[in-house]
């Protein structure tokens, strides 16, 4: 399997983990933009927003719902910003679909 976040979804990559079930994993960016960076990726492959399909309804869901509580366990009171960079002008680099949950100082909008 050639997938970087398939790799860390079933640990043959090492990962800093924050939250893990049978449907997601959730974990810090090796490259954070903020004091708080954490990505949530499915189990599941799929190539990003682009590629869901209407039975990918509810993980997607879960995957925010989720964000919201990571966002809660970290204390990000102030806010933050769940972000699906989505093909090459949206800045997706890996094209497993992950959300970015950022946080933990201001952050700037419109995004460059
Ligand atoms: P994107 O640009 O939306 O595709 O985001 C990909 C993100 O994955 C970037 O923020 C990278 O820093 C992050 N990333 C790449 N490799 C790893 C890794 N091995 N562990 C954690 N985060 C990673
Ligand atoms: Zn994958």
């Amino acid at each position: 399997m050639e997938c970087i976040f398939c790799k860390i979804a079933n640990k043959e990559i090492k990962s800093d983990i924050v939250y893990e079930d049978e449907l997601l994993v959730a974990f810090k960016d090796i490259k954070p933009v903020a004091p708080t960076h954490v990505l949530i990726i499915p189990k599941k492959h799929i190539d990003g927003v682009q590629a869901l399909k209407e039975e990918d309804e509810a993980l997607v869901g879960k995957m925010i719902v989720k964000a919201k509580e990571i966002a809660d366990q970290l204390g990000l009171k102030e806010g933050y910003r769940l972000v699906f960079n989505i093909g090459e002008h949206g800045g997706q680099t890996i094209n497993h679909i992950h959300l970015h949950v950022i946080g933990g100082r201001p952050l700037m909008w419109p995004p460059g």
